[in-house]
């Protein structure tokens, strides 16, 4: 795989040229032109509307996301320039701005890149009911390109309101747009409710994931539709219903089916969350194609990883099987024009039984997230259980200067892309046969 930056940027089904002062190396880059932090925007474009959220770095770039579906990055004049026209400023009045924050900026430079933000935030509103994918086999993400300063979302397991708003409250704060709200087993449905709303009031990217049994319960989707969802991820082990409801309990493939026609019919953007496992990737394809004939657009897969022959035979694959199954799963989805993001793998535990280990799913949705327990404790998508710090306590520069952080940080930007299986979207950030780049550990309990 190619992982030479680019100014091609592909996210969400979205293509765009980035223009060049919207690059991180303008020399302005490092000017704040607006206090650092998230904003929310609604723009309304062919009868539908349209969310953006421009998050604003200290540094003074930023990144602007469309429906959580499309993402550029900006460099400093692109945040000021991205957030006026949100504002809907006049050209004098943006021009003034420029002129004072940018001196040297020609007339004919500030019309030529206004124009072009202009038009990038048009062709990012063409809604296109996108699961909010960051991979970082995006060329916008490669490490090479952009070292993983702050992610773009979080996974936090469904607790009480209280450590809910506490958590969500401080995702805005620091800047990440997008929270999946993860079912772990059966839920308490006031506390998803209540936790969907409340995401979703403060301007965030709103997922949920779990199994089928405890989504498709009465009207629940439904009402999770009206408190704002975004975006709703479904485990869909396998397409022969006796492999599924092996992994995700009985009755569980129905209700599988039913949570994503629900969600379709909510216009909730559905996803089909796979667990690469012994038993289902024989399936794989028929499963891929259940999946595209229902009109499921999205897809994310882990895989449960092991080193031992016996954990093996309990159903994980060992590290080489990895990135044959990937290669599989990847030409499927592209034969079937699904659009795929790989989430990192997670090491077997031998004292827990696969099927839990394949319904608790990974610890990140990809490598630009983080995980935030109840408590606000920070864990990284790979390598040990070990804390980054706390989302609630500690001030963010600290989080990033935690060993965890730095050793995650370390392990995805060091280059471990090789010629051995070319062309894997999985290995963008690690190799999948490394043990050390799996999700290893098992945390606390949920919806404490
Ligand atoms: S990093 Fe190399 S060995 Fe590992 S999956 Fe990718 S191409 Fe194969």
């Amino acid at each position: 795989m190619n992982r030479q930056p680019s100014h091609e940027y592909r996210l969400g089904g979205f293509d765009m040229r980035i223009p060049k002062s919207f690059r991180l190396s303008t020399p302005w880059s490092l000017r704040a032109v607006a206090e650092p932090g998230l904003y929310h925007f609604a723009r309304e474009a062919d009868g539908a509307t349209i969310r953006f959220h421009l998050r604003v770095d200290s540094g003074g770039g930023g990144l602007l996301v469309a429906n959580g579906a499309a993402i550029t990055r900006l460099s400093a004049s692109g945040v000021l320039f991205a957030k006026a026209l949100m504002e809907r400023q006049t050209p004098e009045k943006i021009a003034k701005q420029a002129k004072r924050l940018f001196k040297g900026m020609s007339a004919e430079r500030f019309t030529r890149d206004l124009d072009a933000v202009r038009t990038v935030i048009e062709r990012m509103q063409s809604p296109r009911g996108d699961y909010p994918i960051f991979n970082l086999s995006d060329p916008a993400f490669s490490p090479k390109v952009a070292p993983l300063g702050r992610p773009i979302s979080a996974d936090v397991p469904l607790c009480a309101p209280f450590h809910a708003a506490r958590i969500f409250d401080r995702l805005w704060e620091v800047g990440i747009p997008h929270v999946t709200i993860v079912v772990e087993r059966d839920c308490n449905e006031t506390h998803l409710l209540r936790a969907v709303q409340r995401a979703s009031d403060l301007g965030l990217i709103t997922g949920v994931r779990g199994r089928g049994t405890p989504l498709a319960v009465g009207n629940r989707i439904a009402d999770m539709a009206a408190a704002g969802l975004d975006h709703l991820d479904v485990y869909c082990f396998s397409a022969v219903e006796d492999i599924h409801d092996a992994l995700a309990g009985k009755g569980d493939c129905k209700q599988a089916a039913r949570a994503l026609s629900m969600a379709a019919k909510h216009e909730i953007c559905a996803v089909a969350q796979l667990a690469i496992v012994r038993a289902t990737l024989p399936s794989i394809g028929a499963t891929l194609q259940r999946m595209s004939e229902h009109g499921i657009k999205n897809v994310a897969a882990f895989a449960v990883a092991t080193t031992n022959a016996e954990e093996a035979a309990a159903g994980a694959l060992l590290g080489h099987e990895l990135p044959p199954a990937a290669r599989l799963v990847e030409e499927y989805a592209e034969r079937l024009g699904l659009r795929l993001i790989w989430n990192p793998a997670v090491r077997f535990d031998p004292t827990r039984p696969l099927s839990e280990q394949a319904c608790r799913g990974p610890r990140c949705s990809g490598d630009t997230a983080i995980r935030v327990e109840a408590d606000g404790t920070i864990f990284l998508p790979r390598g040990p259980w070990a804390s980054a710090g706390n989302l609630i306590d500690d001030d963010w520069n600290a989080i990033e200067r935690s060993d965890a952080y730095q050793l995650y940080r370390e392990r995805v930007e060091s280059d471990t892309h090789c010629d051995t299986c070319p062309g894997l979207a999985i290995c963008a950030a690690d190799c999948p046969r490394e043990p050390a780049g799996w999700a290893e550990g098992w945390g606390g309990e949920s919806d404490k």
